[in-house]
């Protein structure tokens, strides 16, 4: 700018503003344009109204993807609340809902859906793999969601072998046994997958320790209240959902796989357990109302488990939710869904939630749905959320208010 200033040809000369916008340098000097770089004339054109194609055509440049682009522009950013083509609605024409016998449903890809139809998408129908995001103060919650599950699972495979919990164990026999299912579980994913960071990784050992030792001490106490002891661990589960309460034509074909299943021999009961690691400070409402969190399609996993069935096992008479929450008051929590919630009016409503997802996914609605998750969202890379238009759309399209609605819905205690 110095050596500029000193140059003879602006010394004296008034200073001159030169608008940022292309628009408006063009309107206040046209005759720039016969200086500016082709690319800028183009754009200039265009955002004039005027035919770009005589200057892309002599730059070489390739017309039938211009055309293309522009007509993708156009309907991207057109002011209509329906959703189109690049919204996510991939076919438009709407087959009949899928039976039983087409297609099977795992509860997390439902729920899926329901928070957001295009996460649903690049998981469940692209496969994209979402990006790890490097965390400085722990590990990957999916690598310790992985580690939690299956040193649960060794320790109590491991405890049930001891005749636990009959017999009542010397708390140092359970304290090693689950010292060394952890770290028997450590090792083998160290083994596969590396470690990490070795001090976020003997932390992570440590917490996970002190977490399964708590939820077996839980389960000992339960044990002893109402009788119900571990039978199963992962075990793969079916069932039917006839979506219509008199049970006649239409099914909701499930499948899972259980983390635990739970029997009591008197009064006969079965119980599926799903662990769930929690990091927050507190139990949110979508977890400590099991039946309300079914209706609103965000938590499906405990009106389905209660669904599914097991060879040689009666049907589930709950679904518990095991909380493990290092930060919480009490780090080991459980809320409880009543398979008999399936009979009255809730039952009706968690059906009416269920038929509502599976249309859209049957009709591939597969719009983007923000709320406050997108920031935890591991798909938001791939999201158009941040366009107006398609942001707009998101709240104002019939088939984003069908879903947002679900999420108002209240339950009458049964
Ligand atoms: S960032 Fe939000 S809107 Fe986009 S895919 Fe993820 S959850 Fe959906």
């Amino acid at each position: 700018i110095a050596m500029a200033m000193r140059d003879p040809r602006f010394i004296g000369k008034p200073e001159e503003t030169v608008p940022r916008r292309l628009t408006l340098r063009i309107s206040e000097q046209p005759s720039i344009q016969d200086l500016i770089p082709a690319e800028e004339l183009a754009l200039g054109c265009l955002l004039q109204g005027h035919d770009a194609l005589p200057v892309l055509d002599a730059m070489g440049r390739d017309r039938p993807l211009f055309e293309q682009g522009l007509a993708t522009l156009k309907t991207i950013e057109r002011e209509s609340p329906e959703l189109g083509p690049f919204d996510g609605m991939v076919e438009t024409e709407t087959p009949a809902l899928p039976t039983a016998a087409e297609r099977s449903f795992s509860p997390t890809a439902l729920e899926r859906y329901a928070t957001c139809p295009f996460q649903y998408f690049a998981e469940k129908v692209l496969r994209l793999e979402p990006v790890q995001r490097p965390r400085h103060d722990h590990l990957p919650p999916l690598t310790l969601g992985t580690l939690i599950h299956e040193s649960l699972r060794l320790s109590y495979e491991r405890l049930v072998l001891l005749q636990w919990p009959d017999d009542l164990l010397i708390e140092a026999t359970v304290q090693s046994t689950v010292n060394v299912a952890v770290s028997d579980t450590f090792a083998a994913h160290a083994a596969s997958q590396g470690t990490g960071h070795a001090l976020l990784w003997t932390l992570a050992c440590e917490q996970v320790t002190e977490l399964v030792a708590a939820a077996v001490s839980s389960d000992q106490a339960e044990y002893q209240a109402t009788g119900f002891r571990p039978v199963a661990f992962e075990a793969a589960a079916q069932g039917i959902v006839p979506l219509e309460s008199d049970a006649s034509t239409v099914f909701l074909k499930i499948h899972g796989t259980l983390d635990r299943v739970d029997y009591r021999a008197e009064p006969p009961a079965l119980r599926i357990v799903d662990y769930k690691f929690k990091q927050g400070n507190e139990i949110t409402a979508a977890d400590r109302n099991l039946a309300l969190s079914a209706v609103r399609g965000f938590r499906l996993q405990p009106p389905l488990y209660a669904r599914m069935t097991l060879p040689s096992l009666p049907p589930p008479t709950d679904v518990q939710l095991l909380f493990l929450a290092p930060e919480w008051k009490q780090p080991i929590a459980r809320s409880t869904f009543d398979a008999g919630l399936w009979t009255g009016h809730t039952g009706d409503m968690i059906r009416q939630t269920l038929s509502t997802l599976i249309q859209g996914i049957a009709r591939r609605e597969f719009f983007i749905l923000p709320d406050g998750y997108c920031d935890y969202c591991e798909f938001s890379g791939a999201c158009r959320r941040h366009d107006a238009m398609a942001w707009w759309r998101s709240y104002r399209s019939p088939q984003a208010r069908v879903l947002r609605k679900l999420r108002k819905q209240k339950i009458s205690d049964e």
